[in-house]
């Protein structure tokens, strides 16, 4: 089978590859369609996770089973499926103690394109079938279930995160497709008001869509001076961090009311440090939370995200600025994702 790989750092291509083998509890599956993350720009260009060689990449798509194990109960070839970005191993200890996004070990249930060969291949091999893939909804198009794999679980976890309460006020730094989710997420949970930090119009007017009342540009001055001049100096119960760099938490915990909490998302792809300031931070008594966390993963949460997709509460199709038709078109998109050109949010490859 043929795959688009990370053939070291900074180097892409396409490779021939065996076709997995499918285990007793798993599937293969053929992709539907594709979509590019900021995360491969990450792991590709950055070498954020370190090398890999040869590496099939991606980790989000819809797809159809062509192969189950033995064991395998709920699914069967031919289902048309969501599949998470994050698909732990459920049977671990770090499953049951309540994350499973790191069973086997920190970010261990990463595995597409990390530890083993992503989904943009001819197939790929989903570990505990049962427990991770989901049924697509049958009114949800291919390419807003792309969306579901990560956009909206994660851009949520960082709502999650960042415990956001009704009347909160909410600063969601970054409105690219994952901040859109928690700007999405944090409306959902009935935030009074959500200042945006991006720049990209059609973020802005997507962000605005989905629930932001406030905007302001980290081009145009510190996050901290906007927020605290649009919050009377009071600032904001919650943060969520959907964009930037180790530097944006010392403007997220400027921002943040003492007893406020701080979501993570955003993945860290380069520095040694995050610095946190001591007078801001109450001098290490402010109860001021830093939550970062990768999004869970598994079936359940498909099922529950895709289910208010399905049911018209979440609109994911906004996110996705280009779709393009076949193979071909996978490193375009991928190379779009890196260039972020102003109109981008989200490249699509329908299969
Ligand atoms: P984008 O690059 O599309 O969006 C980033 C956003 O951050 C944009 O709105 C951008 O503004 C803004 N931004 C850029 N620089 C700064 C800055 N210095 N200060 C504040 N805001 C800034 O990214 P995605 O939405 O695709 O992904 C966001 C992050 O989430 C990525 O790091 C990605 O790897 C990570 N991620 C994490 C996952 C997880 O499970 N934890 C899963 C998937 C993704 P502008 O409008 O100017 O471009
Ligand atoms: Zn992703």
């Amino acid at each position: 089978m043929k795959g688009y790989a990370m053939l070291k750092i900074g180097e892409s291509g396409w490779i021939e590859k065996e076709r997995p083998q499918c285990g007793p509890m798993d599937a293969i599956c053929k992709p539907l369609a594709i979509a590019i993350c900021t995360s491969d720009v990450h792991t590709l260009w950055e070498g954020a996770i370190g090398e890999r060689h040869n590496m099939i990449l991606g980790h989000e798509c819809c797809a159809q089973v062509v192969e189950v194990g033995s064991m395998v109960k709920d699914f069967k070839p031919g289902d048309r499926v969501l599949v998470p970005a994050i698909t732990p191993d459920w049977n671990s200890l770090e499953a049951q103690a309540g994350y499973s996004m790191h069973s086997g070990g920190m970010l261990a249930g990463w595995k597409f394109s990390n530890f083993k060969d992503g989904v943009f291949s001819e197939f790929f091999h989903v570990n505990d079938a049962d427990g991770n893939l989901a049924l697509l909804p049958s009114n949800i198009s291919p390419v807003d279930a792309c969306m579901l794999s990560d956009m909206v679980p994660t851009g949520f976890h960082g709502v999650e995160l960042a415990d956001v309460q009704f009347g909160d006020t909410v600063l969601v730094i970054g409105i690219g497709p994952v901040g859109l989710m928690s700007v999405a997420g944090a409306n959902m949970r009935g935030a009074s008001r959500i200042i945006a930090v991006g720049t990209r119009p059609n973020c802005v007017e997507a962000a605005r869509d989905y629930g932001a009342s406030d905007f302001i540009s980290y081009k145009d001055g510190t996050i901290e001076d906007q927020v605290l001049a649009l919050t009377d100096g009071k600032g904001v119960d919650k943060v969520v961090v959907a964009g930037g760099g180790c530097e944006t938490f010392e403007s997220a915990v400027k921002c943040l009311k003492p007893g406020g909490k701080i979501g993570n998302v955003n993945y860290l792809g380069s520095g040694t440090y995050v610095n946190i300031p001591r007078v801001e931070w109450g001098v290490g008594m402010g109860h001021k939370q830093i939550n970062g966390g990768l999004m869970p993963g598994g079936r359940l949460r498909m099922e529950k995200l895709g289910s208010l997709v399905s049911a018209g509460k979440l609109d994911v199709h906004p996110l996705v600025s280009h779709v393009f038709e076949g193979w071909d078109h996978v490193e375009e998109a991928l190379f779009l994702m890196r260039d972020k050109p102003k109109d981008l949010i989200k490249p699509v490859v329908k299969i």
